[in-house]
């Protein structure tokens, strides 16, 4: 019987001018959160000519393709579609030069500085690839194209829009994201490898005043200020030195004038833990804070709290990474690696969390080997553009490849002949 990654692997290098375009294509029309909606149709055309039972608007514009393929473990793959509210800065020849309305109306430059066009591609790719290599593999797979991860909210509302009555549940979930990290190379983990990440808005009343009479206000700005330093002694005085967690006020906001004294303050605050127990603890001390320090002011009422986002630690299953690791060893060797957990979140594990099926998720790497080599020597791995930059840009050559490569790998380690369970 064939092997499914010896068999399919060799093929890639045909398909690679046909997915450089194609990736290409998604590079210059980036969609935003929850408005994926060419990136979507797109998708969907494809699988459909593939030969895939597709399903469109899953959560909007989330999108499920199937393919059946005999008796077997049903393994869902995952990619997320969505770009960022941000101008792009690469002056790549495909750069991006879209700009969008936002939920708030506002006008916002849009760019796939998250790398999202490349799993799309990546996902895209290996569907191809299992269509056409049917006889070295049985089961089913289960291709997952996500919208508004950047918004924590796409996983949540395909599910919402009734993922586990509607199709087969998996064996296994599995995702990867390309990152800062010598191109060619692959890095799991088992545990968690994403933190959580929770947003939040804070906004805190006073009253309002002339500058020049400040004993007839209730002064929000001090109050902001205040609060704004006593949060962070919650990392540096409340948490375990052992334990690790980021709390981050990125927006205070409050009055228009010199001289009034403004009516109230917000801030928004994002936080990153790697533990669910630390987690809880720190959004009960950042309302204990909030409250407290509006309580010393005398404020007139207690603060509001808004959620912006709240992502869930992405925790890899022991048993499915010991499999993945042992077909990524196989096929790249020393290229892959076990990776450290990294302080930014994902909404991938919502499926595993909300179906209780095993997930894993790992990186692909996607700086210039040489590039990356020589910041590492000099000491300035910080200064790569990552995720999330104006300027992160993944080298096409092989970070492509590598992502097909890994997904196969992943994919064949359950459906395969060769796989564990055949
Ligand atoms: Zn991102
Ligand atoms: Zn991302």
């Amino acid at each position: 019987m064939p092997n499914l990654v010896e068999t399919a692997a060799p093929a890639i290098g045909a398909l690679l001018p046909e997915l450089e375009a194609l990736y290409k294509d998604l590079h210059q029309h980036p969609e935003l959160s929850m408005q994926e909606f060419r990136t979507a149709a797109l998708v969907a055309q494809r699988m459909e000519k593939l030969g895939y039972e597709v399903s469109s608007e899953v959560g909007v514009t989330g999108v499920v393709a199937l393919l059946r393929n005999g008796e077997g473990p049903v393994v869902m793959l995952r990619a997320d579609m969505d770009a960022l509210p941000m101008a792009e800065a690469t002056g790549l020849p495909y750069a991006s030069t879209v700009t969008a309305e936002d939920e708030e109306g506002v006008q916002v430059g849009v760019a796939h500085s998250c790398g999202h066009d490349l799993h799309v591609t990546w996902l895209l790719g290996v569907a191809q690839l299992m269509a056409a290599h049917r006889d070295a593999w049985s089961g089913t797979l289960l291709a997952v194209f996500q919208p508004g991860e950047e918004v924590g909210r796409g996983a949540r509302s395909m599910m919402d829009d009734g993922m586990i009555e509607r199709f087969p549940k998996p064996d296994v979930i599995l995702g990867q994201h390309v990152m800062v990290g010598p191109a060619g190379t692959v890095g799991y983990r088992s545990g968690t490898i994403l933190s959580a990440g929770d947003s939040l808005k804070v906004k805190l009343f006073g009253r309002g005043s002339h500058g020049s009479q400040p004993q007839t206000s209730i002064d929000p700005v001090i109050m902001a200020a205040s609060t704004t330093l006593r949060l962070q002694t919650i990392v540096s005085r409340e948490i375990s030195p052992r334990e690790s967690a980021v709390l981050t006020v990125g927006s205070l906001q409050a009055g228009t004038k010199e001289n009034i004294i403004p009516d109230d303050a917000t801030l928004k605050l994002n936080m990153r833990t790697f533990d669910d127990d630390v987690r809880e603890y720190m959004l009960g001390a950042i309302r204990r804070i909030c409250c407290a320090e509006c309580a010393a002011s005398n404020a007139p009422r207690e603060p509001e709290f808004t959620t912006l986002s709240s992502y869930p630690l992405t925790v890899n299953d022991d048993a499915t990474t010991a499999r993945l690791r042992k077909a990524f060893e196989a096929w790249f060797g020393a290229r892959a690696y076990e990776t450290q957990p990294a302080a930014a979140s994902e909404d991938f594990s919502v499926f595993g969390r909300e179906w209780g099926v095993p997930y894993a998720f790992w990186f692909v790497g996607g700086t210039d080997p040489e590039i990356y080599a020589q910041a590492e020597a000099a000491k300035k791995l910080n200064e790569i553009p990552s995720n999330h930059s104006p300027k992160f840009a993944p080298v096409l050559d092989p970070t492509l490849r590598t992502g097909l490569e890994a997904m196969l790998c992943a994919a064949a380690a359950w459906l395969g002949h060769e796989s564990e369970a055949a």
